[in-house]
């Protein structure tokens, strides 16, 4: 079957049925909620053309505000784990937080949740300073297409963020990367993505839909069609049947979820999870997951237990009260 011109061809339904056989079969139905946890709103690069930063940098004078407070992070990690979502990944923009801080960080929620932390820091050679604590180091490449990369984020360049991934192999870790779709590719371009999956031998792949931000040349663009994305995602999972696949879906396109599910993904993505938690719209992710028959591990309607109490570092209490209000109110 060429996949590629499956999807141009329109034969999205076809595609979604054999992803749905081999993910079932290879994956199981089980589905988890994934959360990035940002270590900061700065980029030292900001010049990716779709990317909010890129909107901030100019006006963000002291670099150091824009970090988060760790105290922040870890009680973040902390509601994750009463929830049972899977921290994605700590994403942080270039030059926010040093390697031992990062490492710090990684440290302690893996204390908080048992689970070692995924990386999304941006490309570095610095990889051999992390341990046990980190499961895998992922690479935001966005667009595969060499070209339209170059074009697009023209400060991370795919040969680093490769050469990266390759060290990272080296080392032991697991390997992700990032694709955005929407940024002007097309289905075409898929190639490039399968080559640089097989090539790096890619443990998991987050696609994400484009958010188009004001301020950017994409703010006045449409989001990609919901059986484009669907093609895409089923595309990958019948090329690659034992790749994990996280799917990001914004608020504004929650119907996107069981198409997405139906198509390969084993994980959800990029939800506000303070904002949605307990009402309507954390709901309806939980019913499309149901009516896509699938289970959900993690929940975004039980309040008793994200406030389930257990003895933690006090100092985060604060900062865990601070996120729980924000959810019942
Ligand atoms: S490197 Fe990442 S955070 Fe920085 S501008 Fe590009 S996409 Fe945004």
């Amino acid at each position: 079957m060429n996949l590629i011109n499956k999807i141009k061809n329109f034969e999205t339904l076809d595609l979604m049925q054999k992803a749905n056989e081999i993910t079932l079969k290879e994956h199981g139905n089980q589905i988890t909620l994934e959360r990035a946890i940002f270590l900061s709103w700065w980029c030292d690069k900001g010049d990716c053309l779709f990317c909010y930063m890129s909107t901030q940098k100019p006006k963000i004078k002291e670099p150091e505000k824009a970090r988060r407070n760790i105290n922040s992070i870890l009680a973040e990690a902390e509601l994750c784990r009463r929830t049972d979502w899977k921290i994605e990944f700590l994403s942080g923009g270039y030059g926010s937080f040093s390697t031992k801080e990062i490492r710090n960080i990684s440290q302690n929620i893996y204390r908080i949740t048992g689970e070692p932390v995924w990386l999304n820091i941006g490309i570095t050679k610095d990889l051999e300073s992390y341990g046990d604590e980190i499961a895998g180091i992922t690479g935001a490449v966005e667009v595969a297409n060499p070209q339209l990369h170059d074009e697009i984020c023209p400060g991370k360049s795919l040969e680093d963020i490769t050469e990266m991934l390759e060290l990272a192999g080296e080392l032991g870790f697991q390997k992700a990367i990032t694709i955005i779709l929407g940024l002007g590719e097309t289905p075409d371009d898929l190639k490039y993505l399968f080559d640089l999956i097989k090539g790096l031998g890619i443990d998991r792949v987050t696609f994400y839909s484009l958010n188009p931000h004001k301020g950017t040349i994409y703010e006045n663009a449409p989001q990609p069609a919901s059986l484009y994305y669907a093609g895409v995602v089923a595309a990958t999972r019948i090329k690659f049947p034992e790749l994990k696949i996280i799917t990001g879906t914004w608020i504004d396109n929650l119907a996107n979820i069981g198409p997405l599910l139906l198509s390969g993904a084993n994980g959800l993505t990029k939800f506000p999870l303070f904002k949605m938690f307990g009402t309507r719209y954390g709901k309806r992710v939980e019913e499309e997951v149901l009516w896509a028959g699938r289970g959900l591990i993690g929940t975004f309607s039980n309040f008793d237990k994200l406030k389930e109490s257990r003895k933690i570092d006090p100092q985060l209490e604060p900062f865990i009260k601070r996120y729980i209000d924000k959810c019942i109110k």
